[in-house]
């Protein structure tokens, strides 16, 4: 062992929390964690791993503790936001060869991914009734297609003398709250996708993965749609995202799944295809809903 190792184990916590800049911590006189009662042996408890150090008594110093460690988290959330968005499949190889720590979790990005899309999905409700036409449209670039009520529910709204628009807005509150389980159906089919494709790998590279790439398609739906409502951009956006989201994915799989890059492209289409049949399912099923309400 060298020299400067052992030293390195006969630390005090105070040189820890020194070392680990923990300027303006006092330590605490405690030989063991306050809130496990494991012995502790450096700044933060091996077992349960709560700092080990008591904040700072006068405020400037409580000051630059707080704002470090809300630039730490931030600096952490940017970092992972960037690498999801510019680098492909390096959060999700990052994650399964174990470095954990330097980004935020996959589930922690899906969340915030999808809460800035609900954010916008007031301006660009995901489905909605058109009440001139009676389809049922989606804002989602891969299921732009419409569907149409079925006779059956016309018939029955007709009978009920309630007007379509009137319809139209009961619709779009109950679609909306009909949202989450998509949300959560998209990971588990996305995951499911890959499972199939790359049966041999681990079942977690593929959750992993299907969080960041649905991660992806949420961040790049809300830098599109609101691109949808200037002019006639709408078709050049939609085809834009469709070329990117497929270059995306393709990249991202190349880097995660480390296989040829041409067959990992045919994959990539394939998946795509897939994701945007059960999503155009999805729309469909939600007139099934406007049956129910009708
Ligand atoms: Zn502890």
């Amino acid at each position: 062992m060298r020299p400067d190792g052992s030293r390195q184990q006969n630390r005090t916590p105070q040189e820890c929390a020194e070392d680990q800049g923990g300027r303006g911590f006092s330590v605490s006189t405690e030989s063991t964690c306050r809130n496990c009662g494991a012995e502790l042996i450096d700044r933060y408890c091996h077992r349960c791993g709560q700092d080990s150090t008591d904040p700072p008594g006068d405020a400037p110093s409580l000051f630059g503790v707080l704002a470090a460690s809300v630039v730490g988290m931030e600096s952490r959330a940017f970092r992972s936001f960037l690498t999801l968005l510019f680098r492909p499949g390096r959060l999700t190889r990052a994650y399964v060869q174990g470095q954990r720590v330097r980004y935020s979790s996959p589930v922690q990005l899906y969340l915030w991914c999808t809460a800035a899309f609900f954010l916008t999905q007031s301006f660009f409700p995901v489905v909605r009734l058109d009440p001139e036409t009676g389809r049922v449209v989606s804002s989602l670039s891969s299921v732009s297609i419409g569907t149409g009520l079925s006779t059956e529910t016309l018939a029955r709204l007709a009978a009920q003398g309630t007007p379509l628009p009137v319809f139209a807005e009961r619709f779009d509150a109950a679609a909306t709250a009909y949202f989450p389980i998509l949300l959560l159906a998209l990971v588990v089919a996305a995951a499911l996708l890959l499972a199939v494709q790359f049966w041999r790998e681990p079942a977690i590279k593929h959750a992993v993965f299907a969080l960041h790439w649905c991660a992806f398609y949420f961040a790049l739906e809300v830098l599109r749609r609101p691109l949808q409502a200037v002019g006639n951009w709408g078709g050049v956006a939609s085809a834009l995202s469709t070329l990117i989201a497929l270059s995306y994915l393709g990249v991202a799989m190349h880097v995660v799944y480390e296989r040829r890059l041409l067959a990992t492209v045919a994959r990539a289409l394939l998946t795509t295809l897939a994701f945007a049949a059960l999503l155009g399912g999805w729309l469909w099923s939600t007139t099934a809903l406007a049956g129910r309400l009708a």
